[in-house]
């Protein structure tokens, strides 16, 4: 079975993982977020790519969900001693390596998705890891400070202001003069099956649908597309996407964020048990859901969701 999964940070990384016990002969193609892509210190740092191959190869902070395990912070407080910020971005001395790798073999001219794929070879994620595309995307919010709107990246948004200040647009910059990355569109084609994790339905799922080319592929394969919410209890589980899901004018229901990829897009629908009322909204919307427990405690309950990902993709099918 060839499964494709859009995915952000870390919701998509600890779906996959239960994805890959769920499914361990299954052929699994990532096609992951770089709209949270950002320069810092003359590096190019991709958190949700290495969200994934970090939490997928073994090597991710547990706890955090994101970053090294057994990190250490000497580069950042030698960085700060000589006042260079930007000091609200916590890269950690492991970390830093992977972006020093990443950007000496962009310089050398090598494109992202072949950089990634030689970052992989040493994490072994145990997926083929793609970026949504090698052209470069950037997700601005605007925001209202001090009575002034201005755009401002999205990890300045997210991690300095953190989605504290009213947001008013999402912009994904660059995104429509984008191509997939090379592998994405064919991946798409050749699946049988494609995933929305519960990942941010806005700054990462919603970025990768923003590449010409991606939505138009999903909605053509003509094979069952099914997602799970991100939402539990009209909260999201972790962090701050209602913030972003309000910007778009999106209510923080489990319903409304499968309204909003659409059942042109969507045939199938998780939602937590503790939403099982929203159940014959989603479906009288064309949608099949069915309400299952949708927390991550440990491998072991995400791996029972991604069965029942599995499932209701048959389900559909039929
Ligand atoms: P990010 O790029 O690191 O923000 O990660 P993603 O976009 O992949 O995922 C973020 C989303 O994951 C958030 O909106 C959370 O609500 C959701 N999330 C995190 N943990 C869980 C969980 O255990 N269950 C569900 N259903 N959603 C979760
Ligand atoms: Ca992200």
């Amino acid at each position: 079975m060839r499964i494709v999964v859009l995915a952000g940070g870390i919701g998509g990384a600890r779906f996959l993982r239960g994805l890959k016990a769920a499914a361990p002969e299954a052929e699994i193609t990532v096609v992951g977020n770089t709209g949270d892509d950002i320069h810092l210190f003359g590096l190019k740092v991709c958190p949700d790519l290495d969200t994934v191959m970090y939490t997928l190869g073994g090597g991710v902070h547990e706890e955090q969900g994101w970053g090294r395990a057994d990190e250490t912070f000497a580069v950042k407080e030698e960085l700060a001693a000589y006042g260079v910020g930007p000091e609200w971005f916590g890269l950690g001395d492991r970390d830093f390596a992977t972006h020093i790798v990443r950007t000496q073999m962009i310089g050398a001219g090598y494109p992202l998705s072949a950089v990634t794929e030689a970052l992989c070879a040493r994490w072994q994620p145990g997926v083929r890891l793609l970026p949504m595309s090698d052209d470069r995307v950037e997700t601005h919010v605007l925001v209202e400070t001090d009575g002034e709107r201005k755009a401002v990246h999205f990890q300045e948004y997210w991690v300095r202001l953190r989605a504290a200040v009213p947001a008013h647009a999402v912009v994904p910059v660059g995104a429509e003069a984008a191509k997939p990355a090379p592998g994405v569109l064919e991946a798409i084609a050749a699946a049988d099956v494609i995933v929305f994790p519960p990942s941010n339905p806005v700054v990462s799922i919603g970025t990768i649908l923003a590449v010409p080319g991606i939505r138009e592929a999903i909605a053509e394969a003509g094979v069952p597309v099914v997602g799970l919410s991100p939402i539990v209890g009209d909260a999201p589980v972790r962090g701050m996407a209602d913030k972003v899901l309000a910007a778009v004018g999106v209510e923080s229901t489990a319903a409304a964020v499968a309204a909003h990829y659409g059942s042109g897009l969507l045939d199938g629908w998780l939602v937590d048990t503790v939403d099982a009322g929203a159940v014959a909204e989603v479906e009288e919307a064309g949608i099949r859901c069915r309400a299952v427990p949708l927390l991550m405690s440990d491998l072991a309950a995400a791996t029972r969701m991604a069965r029942e990902a599995l499932t209701l993709a048959e389900e559909v099918r039929a």
